[in-house]
């Protein structure tokens, strides 16, 4: 049988933009419910070392460091519901959402702090491998090629850490980036040029992996990829046993889907430096409204404007 819930404050997602709203949230006496999703903690919880969220002199791990802020969120107040929202309806107040299971959640106000998620290349054999040898994240797959050779595609901040991250466990990493410059933190860059076991391919994307394919004989799995030179088009095959896609992230906006003003790229369009989307009592916070920052603490940032936002929405709005 389904439950009904309100509460002043609805959040959802659990990341540090949601667990920020929620002790803030909490500590203003609004009870606030903060759903969790099917990644509880977040993106964090994928990656290991933190070195740049203030407070911590020493090196974190972001599974850490997201169960210490939903700890806190706990200890406050916030109470934590583990489902995941599949449809909203936001067109009159309260809000109504709907949860995996058939659940209801009313909300005087609503703080989407839903992420995102990352993005795949878009290939017939990135699919046919996906879990044989392709993966989007080295934490959690990169045990797997102990003392095999891997491929990271991307250049970003997150393509530099996974090859970072897999060379510990690798024979070889090559790091494979369409351009001939990196977008990632300098210092990341640094560790990575200096590391005896990467190499880089620059100029160069991925058109195909190829392996053994599922229902083929033998053992299904990656064992190579084909690459072209964007600058001089020349053709490449290198073998390897796995391939991490590590090209940037969309956000997770499927469900407010013509419910509330989204950017071209699906990002929520919020106020000049407020949360407010473009439904009043409706906010947003973190990576979900944020193609640019998308850090740990802007994340953390917007959350707690969110929440502040939302007492004050609710002072001038609720009985
Ligand atoms: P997310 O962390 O993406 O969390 C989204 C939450 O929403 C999740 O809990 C999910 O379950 C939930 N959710 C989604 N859809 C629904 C739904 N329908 N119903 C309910 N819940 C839902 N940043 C740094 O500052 N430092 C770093 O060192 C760093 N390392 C990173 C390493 C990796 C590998 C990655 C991928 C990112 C890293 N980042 C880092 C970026 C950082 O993780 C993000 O900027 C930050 O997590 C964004 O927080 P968020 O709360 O907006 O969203
Ligand atoms: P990103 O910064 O958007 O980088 C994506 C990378 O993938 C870019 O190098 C991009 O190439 C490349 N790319 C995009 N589409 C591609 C395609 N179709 N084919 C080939 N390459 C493609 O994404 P991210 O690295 O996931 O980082 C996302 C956010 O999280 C950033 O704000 C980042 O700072 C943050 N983050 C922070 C940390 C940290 O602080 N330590 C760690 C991880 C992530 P171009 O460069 O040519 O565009």
């Amino acid at each position: 049988m389904s439950t009904t819930r309100h509460t002043k404050a609805l959040i959802v997602g659990s990341g540090p933009a949601g667990c920020t709203a929620a002790i803030y949230a909490a500590r203003a006496n609004l009870s606030p419910i903060m759903v969790r999703g099917l990644q509880p903690g977040g993106q964090l919880t994928i990656t290991t070392d933190v070195e740049n969220y203030p407070g911590f002199a020493e090196v974190i791990q972001g599974p850490w460091l997201m169960e210490q802020m939903e700890e806190q969120a706990t200890n406050v107040g916030t109470v934590i519901i583990s489902d995941t929202i599949v449809k909203a309806d936001l067109s009159k107040r309260p809000f109504t959402l709907t949860g995996d299971d058939g659940d209801i959640y009313t909300c005087d106000a609503l703080i989407i702090c839903t992420g995102a998620t990352a993005r795949w290349l878009g290939l017939e054999s990135e699919q046919t491998f996906h879990g044989l040898g392709v993966s989007a994240c080295a934490t959690c797959d990169g045990f797997f090629y102990r003392g095999k050779d891997v491929a990271v595609i991307g250049g970003g901040n997150t393509a530099v850490e996974e090859a970072l991250y897999l060379a510990n466990l690798a024979s070889k990493v090559t790091l494979i980036h369409r351009r001939s410059e990196l977008r990632s933190e300098k210092i990341l860059q640094t560790r990575l040029f200096n590391h005896p076991k990467i190499e880089i391919l620059w100029d160069t994307v991925l058109n195909e992996i190829t392996g053994n394919k599922p229902g083929c004989d033998g053992i299904p799995g990656v064992s190579g990829l084909s690459l072209s030179n964007v600058k001089t088009n020349a053709q490449s095959h290198i073998n390897v046993d796995g391939v991490f896609i590590a090209i940037g992230h969309s956000p997770n906006t499927d469900i407010f889907k013509g419910q509330i003003e989204l950017e071209e790229g699906g990002y929520i369009v919020t106020k000049p430096g407020n949360p407010a989307t473009s439904v009043p009592g409706v906010f947003a916070a973190g990576d979900v409204q944020d193609h640019v920052y998308q850090q740990a603490v802007t994340a953390a940032a917007t959350g707690c404007m969110a929440a502040l936002d939302v007492e004050r929405f609710i002072a001038d709005h609720v009985e």
